[in-house]
This record gives C-alpha cells, structure tokens and sequence, in this order.
C-alpha cells in the first residue's frame, strides 16, 4: 500500500500531511508550519523535511513512496520548478521539487494548487473515479482544475484552467486582481462578494448586514438567519459562478462539479443563482441535467490531499 507526503505551500502557512492511498485511503497526520516568505530557500526547505520527519516518526513510518507539491501561481511540473507566485516572491525560479527532493530522500512532484485540488477529488473525493470532472476552489480568489477524459487538462504551460477568470460580464465589468473586468472571480472571490454586499446596502436595502462586516462569512451567516438581502447577494453571487459554470459545461462536458475552499460552504446558497444562470445560459438540457454539483468531502483537507495526489498520480 503506498504513502505520500503532500505539502501544501501557501503565502502564510505550508501544510504538510502524510497520506495512505488505500484502501481505505486516509490521511493519517497533518501538521502545518508558518511559510516565512523572508527565509533563504535552504532554510525553508529544512524546515519542511523536519516537518515531514516528524510526522513520519507521529506515525510509526520508516518510508514512503513519495512526496507531492501543490503551490500557487504558474508552475512548471515538468521541470518542478516555480515560474511565479505573487505570494510567494521568494520561490521565483527555484527548482523547488529538486530541493525538496534532495532534504527529504524521495521522489518529489509538484502542481499548481488549483490542479492538486482537482487531483485529489479525481482520486479521492466526491469525484473519485469520475473521468469528467472539475474542481472549483472558492476563497480569496476563484481557481479551478479540470479532469477531462481521465487526464489533468494542463495546456502547453500548465497554465490552463485558470476557472476565476472566465469571463462572467462582458459589458461594465467589475474589476478583477487580473487586470481586466468581468471574471467570475471579480464576483466571486471574497472582495466581489463584499462588493455585491456593499453595493445592495449602498442601494438602501433592509438586512441584518452591518457595512463594516461584509466578509462572504457574514453575508452567508446572515443569510442563514434569513436575511433576504443577504439571501439575495448569495444568490446573485451564485448567479455569477453559474455563468461561468455554463462555459465550463459547454467546453467540457463533465459529469460532476466539485467546489472547495472557505465560499464552498456556502453552496446551498449560491445554487438557487446557480440553476437561475443555467436555466439562462447553458444551450443543452442533456449536458446540463447530467451534471452533479456539491461540495467536496473533505473541504479542509483538500489541498494537503491533492498535493499528495500530485504524487500518487503521476505517470497516469
Ligand atoms: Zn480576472
């Protein structure tokens, strides 16, 4: 049965977890250490195998078989190194796989974050064995991995699939973190949904909604209570990520659907938009019936999963 390290490096945090394929597949420790952007790369890199060693030891495990990488920004898998990664300007151009490969003794993958994720519900998750699949992962910002025919859909940089910046309005757009107006993840990620928040309450509407506590936490909350205000900014929200859901139906053809990261539990509230934007813009009832939309089984799991993932679906 084999083991994987997945190492999960974001701005702030780097979490590490040692995961058993299976069956049954489990992750059997997890442990996360502070990033620390400012530290030299050999310093980093230590602190990560140190990591690793000791939950190796937590879990009574000589060996694994290998270690994967999920980091954001634009990676090159084929040569495991980080092309950029605006959080993480201290990992621009490092070849960080052969680092980590060399501290930890193990063969070492690496993906971008969004992919791992949709790796990891492939071999795992909601969406185990589902050869037609994506992933959107909902936070901050909006990104997404596709399975297609059983492959991970990479492009000729591992730059493809960037599912936040699918464009959602193409007439007086707001503006994204891309640069342009009109993304999904404009609408979406955590500043458009304090937009849409702002901009109902600006409009003079009656909620619950305070203006200085509009975090997509505070309108889903609010919405819970039913706050029809907020009820309606969720909806709206999920009106937005259906019509990009519709473009994704139409090129893809999947069959399931999977969100994660923090907004995910907030689907229930953003499906009524969901199906609205569907009803509207998806062209073909059979492709749009046939898909299944939930949330990931493991939505605090996920990333620290799919860079496991990285590893143990390498070579397929
Ligand atoms: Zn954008």
């Amino acid at each position: 049965m084999r083991h994987a390290i997945g190492i999960d490096i974001g701005g702030i945090n780097t979490k590490i977890g040692i995961v058993r394929e299976g069956p049954p597949f489990k992750v059997l420790k997890q442990t996360s250490i502070p990033t620390q952007v400012d530290d030299p790369i050999s310093v980093y890199v230590r602190r990560v195998a140190e990591a690793v060693a000791g939950l190796l030891k937590e879990c009574g495990l000589k060996k694994v078989n290998g270690a994967g990488v999920g980091c954001p920004g634009l990676i090159d898998p084929w040569k495991g190194l980080v092309r950029t990664s605006p959080n993480l300007p201290n990992l621009k151009g490092v070849r960080l796989a052969d680092k980590l490969s060399g501290a930890l003794n193990l063969p070492v993958r690496m993906q971008n974050d969004a992919n791992a994720a949709a790796l990891g519900e492939y071999l795992f998750g909601s969406g185990k064995k589902c050869p037609n699949l994506i992933v959107l992962t909902l936070g901050t910002g909006v990104g997404g991995g596709v399975i297609c025919d059983g492959h991970l859909v990479v492009g000729a940089d591992n730059a493809a699939t960037e599912l936040g910046h699918l464009k959602a309005e193409w007439h007086n757009g707001a503006p994204c973190g891309c640069g342009k107006t009109g993304c999904v993840e404009a609408y979406v990620g955590a500043a458009g949904i304090t937009r849409i928040a702002r901009e109902m309450l600006d409009g003079g509407a009656s909620t619950i909604l305070q203006p200085d506590h509009l975090t997509p936490r505070d309108v889903a909350d609010a919405a819970r209570k039913g706050d029809k205000t907020a009820l309606e900014v969720m909806k709206k929200v999920g009106h937005y990520l259906g019509r990009g859901i519709a473009l994704l139906i139409e090129t893809f053809n999947p069959e399931r659907i999977v969100f994660t990261g923090g907004t995910s539990a907030a689907a229930d509230l953003m499906m009524p938009g969901i199906d609205d934007a569907l009803n509207q813009y998806a062209s073909f009832e059979f492709t749009r019936k046939r898909v299944k939309i939930s949330r990931s089984k493991f939505p605090d799991d996920v990333n620290v999963i799919g860079a496991a993932a990285v590893y143990l679906n390498a070579g397929k």
